[in-house]
């Protein structure tokens, strides 16, 4: 232990195996991501006797495009590289991840800027501006950056990795701040700073040295200004409805905040209706779920994993963190204890605990 950092060995491969756990539970196989309502997945999840009795295993549950390519981030962190090295290091291997993508459903911007990248050939891990790129592949890919970094004292080396490994498939502010967001979460929760104060430090804290970050680089400045505040300006709104625009709360809920109302509430957080999709409210709806479940595992996988969305993608977020802050009490083991790629999972957090602590 450290004095930034309550976290021991235990909570970052809690962390780490966790994510993939809530990638596995919110993907289904292809069958929930996206495909039915939150209420239908709490149905059939009963019918399946509950969350307490899913064997999280092959072949019915793998993980999705969001493990392979959230383990390239992390095996590339865990070699120790730093700077431009570090930056060939993640390109060539979200480029061999790409390799792994049978059954798993990488999201058409991935498929794009990973196509692009020329790992190890000067400037490969760049890729041209794409202003549709506001989706959430590089946030769900990121959660591992602030295990990396986890000292308040890292804040820039962490959104500079965060932003650049970020736009190497999204270059639109809205997808390579949800790297940002989901590095900065990890980072609080290593540090165990108070949820509520996540969000105002998203804004206050890390965007600012994003914005600084990409004018010193010079990689489309203008694009980048130009499409600068719908993020912002969706995560003030958020703030705003959940009362914690000051980091203070308590928490605004509604009256009711069930399965139905949950779906309606993270599509008004959407961009274009698709809950979770966007680089701004897979994390957005992560940090909801933290907000709401406290220390109950099921209560979170219920929240971040089971509703009409994009729930592989706001649960691997959700879920790394979750495990940060609480480890592994009260999740079944039978969870976890087969989960596809387990032991690459567990391994890698003991690396990056080792070499950030
Ligand atoms: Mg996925």
């Amino acid at each position: 232990m450290n004095a930034f950092s309550c976290s021991t060995v235990d909570h970052y491969t809690a962390g780490m195996l966790l994510s993939g756990v809530g990638d596995a539970l919110g993907y289904r196989n292809q069958l929930w991501e996206y495909n039915q309502s939150g209420p239908a997945i709490h149905q059939e999840l009963q019918e399946l006797g509950g969350l307490k009795n899913i064997s999280v295993e092959l072949p019915d549950w793998p993980v999705s495009d969001d493990t392979v390519l959230h383990l390239a981030t992390a095996e590339a962190l865990a070699t120790g590289k730093a700077g431009e090295e570090l930056l060939h290091e993640v390109a060539f291997r979200y480029v061999e991840g790409m390799k792994d993508m049978e059954g798993r459903k990488p999201g058409p911007s991935s498929i794009l800027g990973i196509a692009q990248l020329h790992p190890r050939t000067e400037g490969g891990y760049r890729v041209p501006y794409n202003p549709e790129a506001t989706g959430c592949g590089a946030a769900m890919r990121s959660m591992c950056i602030g295990l990396r970094y986890p000292r308040p004292d890292q804040l820039s080396l962490l959104v500079e990795v965060a932003v650049e490994t970020g736009r190497m498939t999204h270059p639109h502010p809205t997808g390579f701040l949800g790297a940002v967001s989901a590095a900065l979460f990890t980072t609080y929760a290593v540090q165990r700073r108070p949820i509520t104060t996540w969000g105002a430090g998203l804004l206050e804290e890390a965007c600012p040295v994003a914005k600084t970050l990409v004018k010193s680089a010079g990689y489309a400045v203008t694009e980048t200004e130009r499409d600068w505040d719908y993020f912002t300006g969706k995560w003030k709104w958020y703030l705003d409805l959940r009362g914690l625009s000051l980091g203070t709360g308590p928490v605004t809920w509604p009256d009711m905040y069930g399965p139905a109302e949950r779906d309606e509430a993270y599509k008004s957080f959407s961009l274009s209706g698709w809950a979770g999709r966007s680089g701004h409210d897979a994390p957005m709806i992560a940090l909801d779920a933290l907000l709401g479940a406290g220390s109950d595992w099921e209560e979170l996988m219920s929240r971040a994993g089971f509703h009409g969305g994009d729930s592989d993608s706001t649960a691997v977020i959700a879920c790394c963190c979750w495990g940060l802050l609480y480890g592994m009490d009260g999740v079944p083991q039978c969870n976890y204890k087969n989960l596809e790629y387990k032991s690459r999972l567990e391994s890698v957090a003991q690396k990056l605990y080792a070499l950030s602590h």
